[in-house]
């Protein structure tokens, strides 16, 4: 409550949150974390908790009137509806030239995403993260992270015949028609479960279009994993709906915290004061990223340096959907959650994700996330005038990404006879690129932080989540930002505290 003091204060319940509450917990040290979310764990007057994909309502996005998917056509027709403002599970966070989806919530990005658990291969790791020991994560880290999250592998015999997949078999078939290394993706979906789905004997949620706005059932989101064993150890606490304004320290030593509370609609009910010895920025990439350049700018923290707001990236995000044959059917009955991609990295800089496109009735599309090696980096900086926080990146800068995307999808179109949907992101538009799920940097590890994430200037404020990373992650994200806050919080533990 307003004017209490607590040893540490962490900001936000994504990886990097959950992982440093429940290493410190273990530790010893009691935890209060802050979410400017809900706790999703109440279910509507429709008995879910979540909506599907296909049919969103207040619950699935963050404060807006109007949804904004990212398949946001079909034939050409716009699917976008009005929905009632509130504090609902997707955020669409809109940037001049990129709109930036992030999960709002207990459980941060793991309430919204595809579970996608990806370590990169070890060769790629110099480039991702330059100054962090290789071997340390491959032997440690990144199987530590792996464990807790319940990582898992589809059953590949399963996989051949279960209709859910048929359009990631499809996906398989023009890939290695092309040449093209095709894998399985490994994921936190409990498999055991989508197999009771598919069979009938489990209430449905992958296979009933849930994903993006959230998923009911099946799905282990860190709620099952890292924050109920933080929950379990009786010395955390988690405190919803409360978000996070500034961070100051503190004339006695230690940091205000100020916080705003909000009521579902968005609305500021009570401001409150929490001084904390130390305090965990873990708000995910954009959370982060944002709070600390304005707190640097508006003189709240004026000695972070100038590294903070730098280096942000997109992971190289782009999205396309192919026109199959009708002798190439997808299948009318598609589990949300990808199980398998194309891996072109070396030759051609992108990984593709098979991703379906759960409309129910049979399209015909292949679609793909695609994963690039670009080099572009934007920055966030403090736009006073406005009072908010802008980021440079321009949608022109996506071009490069689609450039390497194609590598992979004019070859398949080329030997398959097929061409690109321009029916699925407007009127006549081949790629989606104006978003990304996977943002990345902005408080970059051994730049913005020393190379455990500790703030330069203010000893006792540690960043911990995604705005570590420097753009890219050459797959998806959140295995490596979860086992690099495991290497974090471990050093943080025994030498800090
Ligand atoms: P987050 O998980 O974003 O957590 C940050 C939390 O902080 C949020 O809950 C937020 O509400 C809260 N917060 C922010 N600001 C404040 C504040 N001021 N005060 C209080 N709380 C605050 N990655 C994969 O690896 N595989 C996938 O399959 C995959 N699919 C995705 C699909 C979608 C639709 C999306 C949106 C993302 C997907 N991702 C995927 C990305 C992944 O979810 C993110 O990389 C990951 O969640 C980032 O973790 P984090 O700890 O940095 O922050």
């Amino acid at each position: 409550g307003d004017g209490a003091s607590v040893p540490v204060l962490v900001i936000g319940t994504g990886y990097g949150g959950a992982v440093a509450a429940l290493r410190l917990a273990q530790a010893g040290v009691p935890v209060e974390m802050v979410e400017m979310g809900m706790s999703w764990d109440t279910p509507g007057s429709d008995g879910r908790i979540f909506p599907k994909v296909t049919s969103p309502d207040h619950r699935a996005y963050w404060l807006r009137t109007r949804t904004k998917a990212p398949v946001s056509n079909f034939f050409g027709f716009p699917i976008d509806k009005d929905v009632p403002r509130f504090t609902g599970v997707l955020d669409a966070e809109e940037f001049a030239g990129i709109t930036v989806y992030q999960g709002r919530g207990v459980g941060g990005g793991s309430l919204v995403n595809g579970g996608m658990a990806v370590t990169p291969k070890r060769e790629r790791f110099g480039s991702i993260l330059p100054s962090v020991d290789a071997a340390e994560m491959y032997d440690t880290y990144y199987p530590r992270a792996n464990a807790a999250l319940g990582v898992g592998s589809i059953d590949p015999v399963w996989f051949e015949t279960a209709p859910c997949y048929q359009y990631a078999r499809v996906g398989r078939k023009h890939a290695q028609r092309s040449g093209f290394a095709w894998t399985f993706v490994p994921d936190i979906y409990d498999w055991d479960y989508m197999k009771a789905e598919q069979a009938g004997t489990v209430t449905r949620s992958a296979l009933d279009g849930q994903v993006m706005y959230g998923n009911d059932a099946g799905k282990k989101s860190l709620v099952r994993t890292y924050l109920s064993q933080a929950l379990a150890t009786g010395r955390v606490n988690i405190t919803p709906l409360h978000r996070v304004t500034t961070v100051s320290p503190a004339p006695g030593g230690g940091y205000v915290v100020r916080m705003e509370q909000i009521n579902t609609a968005g609305d500021v009910v009570a401001t409150k004061n929490v001084t904390a010895g130390k305090v965990f920025f873990a708000a995910g990439s954009v959370g982060t990223s944002k709070l600390l350049v304005k707190l640097k700018a508006t003189g709240s923290l004026p000695l972070l340096n100038s590294e903070v707001g730098k280096g942000w990236g997109d992971n190289g995000n782009v999205m396309c959907g192919r026109a199959n044959h009708m002798w190439d059917a997808t299948g009318t009955l598609q589990s949300t959650i990808p199980c398998s991609g194309i891996d072109n990295w070396a030759a051609g800089g992108a990984f593709a994700e098979v991703a379906p496109l759960p409309t129910g009735i049979e399209t015909y599309a292949s679609l793909y996330l695609s994963i690039t090696n670009t080099s572009k980096r934007a920055e966030f900086s403090w736009n006073a005038a406005a009072n908010r926080v802008d980021l440079s990146w321009q949608t022109a800068w996506k071009q490069d990404s689609i450039t390497m995307a194609k590598t992979i999808f004019d070859k398949i179109n080329s030997k398959e006879g097929t061409i690109y949907r321009t029916d699925l992101f407007g009127v006549y538009k081949q790629w989606q690129d104006g978003l990304t799920y996977h943002p990345l940097g902005g408080a970059v590890l051994n730049k913005a932080t020393d190379n455990y994430g500790r703030l330069q200037g203010y000893p006792g404020l540690y960043v911990i989540d995604g705005a570590l990373i420097p753009g890219n992650t050459t797959v998806n994200p959140f295995v490596t930002i979860t086992a690099l806050a495991e290497r974090n919080i471990e050093r943080i533990v025994a030498a800090d505290l």
